[in-house]
């Protein structure tokens, strides 16, 4: 049953179709439902494009979030949307281009300038290094989906056990709900027409797709901001440990794994952000 986005209650429709609905000429004809409960439209987002919907995802906006976990992509039976699947691989593969970039430019201490770090992986044939990254995304993916649905839907989740979290039954919901927050890393497309060099702003960018997990999780499960927290973190130890065990077993145990938050190379990010501000700071201070 769909709710209203606003204030949660429960509604029959969205909107209601007035005849001549299949007329061209008389355009939609559509109203949008209002709520009885707080008397605003129970779904705004009804009538607007992807292109509004995906620029408040980015903002965090819980109304989108609800709008899509709850009005559009809930199918009977917990059934994946076929849209979600499209989404996860177009997720899956991007997450394996910027892995790959990632742990190729990385410099290693010991390690001339020339030489890449990847070790006997770099004399392999092309298409052997692009499955084994596509191996090593997809463990470690279903790792953090795996982790999280475990805590949140299984009898013998220590979260149910200890009452802190009421088992959820839908455990696909929960992992379209991290699909659809995850859209975020999406972003970097830009970065790449724009030639982005910058650490701090794929770390930024690896904090916003968390912050983005934790409010679909919370939404998604009305559950409180800290249980929200302690699901995205074990997801991302349990996708950390298994990224770094498959490099481990490559023989690419030096390699900073998938790296997303490392705390050394935060600070230092974060260091260099402040010192490109101040800079600017100082320069229109004399100009
Ligand atoms: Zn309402």
């Amino acid at each position: 049953m769909p709710i209203c986005i606003e204030c949660r209650h429960p509604v029959k429709t969205l909107w209601t179709q007035y005849s001549g609905a299949g007329d061209p000429s008389s355009g939609h004809n559509i109203r949008l439902t209002v709520c009885r409960n707080c008397g605003h439209f129970c779904d705004k987002y009804v009538e607007h494009d992807f292109v509004v919907l995906f620029i408040d995802l980015v903002l965090i906006k819980p109304q989108v979030y609800r709008h899509l976990l709850h009005n559009t992509l809930m199918r009977d039976g917990d059934r994946f949307d076929p849209s979600i699947i499209r989404l996860g691989v177009l997720l899956l593969l991007f997450d394996v281009y910027l892995t790959w970039a990632r742990i190729e430019k990385q410099t290693m201490p010991d390690t001339s300038p020339g030489q890449s770090n990847l070790g006997r992986l770099a004399q392999q044939p092309i298409v052997l290094q692009y499955i084994f990254f596509l191996i090593l995304c997809t463990i470690s993916t279903m790792a953090f989906h795996l982790s999280i649905r475990f805590l949140t839907s299984s009898p013998a989740s220590p979260l149910s056990i200890l009452g802190i979290l009421p088992r959820y039954s839908r455990p696909n919901s929960v992992s379209t709900a991290l699909l659809v927050s995850s859209s975020t890393k999406l972003f970097p497309i830009l970065m790449v027409i724009w030639e982005y060099d910058v650490p701090a702003a794929a770390r930024s960018l690896g904090w916003a797709v968390v912050a983005n997990n934790v409010e679909a999780l919370r939404i998604l499960l009305d559950c409180k901001y800290y249980t929200a927290c302690f699901l995205a973190i074990s997801g991302a130890a349990a996708r950390w440990a298994v990224g770094r065990a498959v490099l481990m077993t490559a023989g690419l145990g030096d390699v900073d794994s998938i790296g997303e938050s490392s705390v050394a190379a935060d600070g230092k990010a974060l260091w260099a952000l402040f010192k490109y501000a101040r800079d600017w700071a100082g320069r229109l201070a004399v100009g």
